[in-house]
């Protein structure tokens, strides 16, 4: 069993888990090490209705003490998933310099003034036309090109092409062909800033039917020489914990990886696939 390095407990706004039973399900599993990274999505209040932001001190106090109890059963890892936001840089900046975290997941949830979830990301901006999101997933991709570029405060991107979950047409037109010019460059920042990028397995759980990001800008990342790669489930519950990591193997070894990467004290470390 791979290990999981996106898991959610009750300090996500949208998760009701205890860390315990996180921790608990992946030692069901067989899991050798996990890490929590709940979210952090500073400066959203009035974006959406939750509050997508955690206690760092408490946060980090508490996965440190679990950590330590559950140690000859499984290695709990500190991580956060920061929503990247560039009017927020250098509270972000600042924050991570503080936080005892040894895996941080970049991320974005919020463009424009809009929570991604939100249909109003869709219609407000006059993106959407029946038939095609393009527009809003060009938009999507565009962003976080340029936060990637902007922030060095994270070690992994999360779920490269999450606006897919949540278009009114979802993944019916989504062809990652479309964007490749602005993926790639994505990819190569990555690369070049020794970033990993992240294969989220949600997709499967949200009927897309595919990992995040797709298979083919997976495969393009190894072509241009990506080497760092997360796995996670981004599971909020117990039964989500190392959701389909079967198949997501499959696809990274189709891909051409042979290796993954966990991060202990925010330096990555490869294990086999
Ligand atoms: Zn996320
Ligand atoms: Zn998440």
């Amino acid at each position: 069993m791979l290990c999981d390095f996106h898991v959610h407990t009750d300090f996500s706004a949208d998760s009701k888990t205890p860390i315990r039973d996180q921790i608990e399900a992946a030692i069901k599993l067989g899991m050798k090490e996990i890490c929590i990274t709940d979210h952090h999505d500073y400066g959203t209040s009035g974006m959406c209705h939750l509050d997508y932001t955690v206690d760092p001190v408490t946060y980090f106090a508490a996965l440190k003490d679990l950590a330590e109890e559950y140690r000859e059963k499984i290695q709990i890892r500190s991580g956060i998933e920061l929503g990247l936001m560039i009017r927020e840089k250098e509270y972000l900046n600042e924050l991570v310099k503080t936080i005892p975290a040894d895996f941080i997941i970049g991320s974005n949830h919020f463009i424009d003034g809009y929570d991604v979830f939100d249909k109003k990301f869709y219609y407000d901006n006059g993106y959407t036309v029946p038939g095609t999101d393009h527009q809003a997933y060009h938009r999507f991709f565009e962003a976080s090109l340029e936060r990637v570029k902007t922030f060095d405060c994270f070690d992994s991107l999360g779920h490269l092409d999450y606006v897919v979950r949540y278009g009114p047409e979802k993944n019916a037109n989504y062809r990652p062909a479309d964007y490749m010019d602005v993926i790639d460059e994505i990819l190569k920042v990555l690369i070049t800033k020794g970033k990993s990028l992240e294969c989220n397995t949600a997709g499967f759980k949200y009927g897309l039917g595919h990992t995040h990001p797709y298979e083919e800008i997976l495969k393009r990342y190894h072509e241009l020489g990506g080497e760092l790669l997360t796995v996670g489930s981004d599971g909020h519950r117990p039964h989500e914990v190392g959701g389909y990591f079967d198949q997501a193997r499959e696809i990274l070894l189709n891909c051409g990886f042979r290796y993954y990467t966990v991060y202990r004290e925010r330096k990555p470390v490869f294990l086999e696939l």
